[in-house]
């Protein structure tokens, strides 16, 4: 077995993403190892903790933890002020203090429920990320994002408050539908397409094997959380680079408020997307080459995920409603909207100078 570390190193909020197989096992003893005298509560999902919670707890309590849990129901809609509201009650019950741990054990939902929960229990306790999904492990459960979901729109409420340590064990994702799997792989292949051709270069080889093999599967976490470590470590509150991490977002979050955030996309299907519809924008704005968006649509395609609006069951709103959802996103500034686009492969950057007709273009392109 072996446990591979990335250090997110952010001055005295300082902390380490554990990555490797049978990681769970030695969760009581690296927890214990961090805060030798806390108590520890854990909040989870009803699909995570049936498959799961056993295994963390057992290792809770060889280390002599009492391992309380919270199970909220799975899915997005949990990211609301009423799921949020009952696990910081339920956590002042559990009689969680400043000193204690907060530990999230499920997917980018619960770890940004719970870290939100954490952030504002008694001004701030300390939490630990167990992510479950792909997604959860190659983004959400690091950098120190955290909230829940308006019904205005996704993540507008929510606080930067960064986990004490990350604990991802590779072995969890083995349970993962595979819907969930490739939705979590969007993200990963978002990595190489904002800053390292190589990388994506390295997923188009290995993309497709990755579900069957946990040392491929290993490499993709670790390569992709040592890039989001150090943009984080750069850029905390994304006042400049951090931004790129959104590559695709925009797109993808007005997506998904047009599909109301459940089943119909899911956010790693709305990002490769997002992503997809980026690069077609790039081309057409004479920022790339029409190589770029064949190669991104050619590998998400092989690896199973949407890459176009056309792929979206259902109805949709028209392109000028897409685009008013797409100036909702936070990442508006101004009033004027942002985007992430690229020059190649592994080469994004932020621009608010969007032409509003290419814009219109190829959404409509990306419908039919
Ligand atoms: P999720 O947490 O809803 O998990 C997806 C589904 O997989 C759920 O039904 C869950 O119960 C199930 N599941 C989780 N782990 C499992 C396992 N090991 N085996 C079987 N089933 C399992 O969704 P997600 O895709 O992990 O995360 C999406 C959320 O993450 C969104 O709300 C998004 O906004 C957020 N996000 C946050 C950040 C950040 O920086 N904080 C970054 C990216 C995404």
């Amino acid at each position: 077995m072996i446990i591979e570390s990335v250090a997110v190193e952010l001055g005295p909020r300082s902390y380490e993403v554990l990555i490797g197989r049978g990681l769970i096992a030695e969760a009581g003893k690296r927890i214990r190892a961090l805060a030798p005298r806390a108590r520890v509560a854990v909040i989870s999902d009803e699909r995570v903790a049936g498959l799961h919670l056993p295994a963390l707890r057992a290792a809770l309590e060889a280390a002599g933890l009492a391992a309380p849990a919270l199970v909220l129901p799975a899915g997005e809609a949990t990211k609301s002020w009423d799921q949020l509201g009952r696990a910081v009650e339920w956590l002042i019950a559990q009689r969680i203090e400043r000193g204690d741990l907060v530990i999230a054990l499920g997917g980018g939902v619960i770890g940004d429920l719970a870290g939100f929960a954490a952030a504002i229990l008694r001004r701030g306790v300390r939490f630990v990320q167990v992510p479950t999904t792909l997604l959860a492990q190659v983004d959400s459960s690091v950098g120190g994002k955290t909230g829940i979901n308006s019904p205005q729109g996704k993540n507008l409420i929510g606080a930067f408050h960064q986990p004490a340590l990350v604990l991802a064990d590779i072995d969890l994702l083995a349970t993962l539908a595979p819907r969930d799997f490739r939705a979590g792989y969007g993200e990963v292949a978002k990595y190489g397409l904002l800053g390292d051709e190589a990388f994506f270069g390295w997923l188009e080889r290995h993309g497709p094997a990755l579900r069957e093999d946990p040392g491929l599967l290993q490499r993709a976490v670790r390569h992709s959380v040592a890039m989001k470590a150090g943009i984080v470590r750069r850029d905390e509150t994304e006042q400049g680079e951090r931004a790129l991490l959104n590559l695709g977002h925009t797109f993808g979050h007005a997506l998904e408020a047009a599909t109301g955030y459940g089943e119909r996309l899911l956010h790693g299907e709305a990002v490769a997307i997002g992503c997809a519809l980026a690069f077609e924008l790039s081309v057409r704005m004479g920022l790339c080459s029409q190589e770029a968006p064949s190669r991104v649509a050619a590998h998400l395609e092989r690896m199973g995920l949407p890459h176009r609006i056309a792929a979206i069951p259902g109805d949709l709103p028209d392109d000028e409603a897409l685009i008013a959802l797409m100036a909702q996103d936070k990442k508006v500034v101004d009033g004027r909207l942002r985007l992430v686009l690229a020059h190649g492969i592994g080469r994004a950057f932020v621009t608010d100078a969007v032409d509003g007709a290419l814009l219109r273009a190829v959404l409509a392109g990306s419908r039919g």
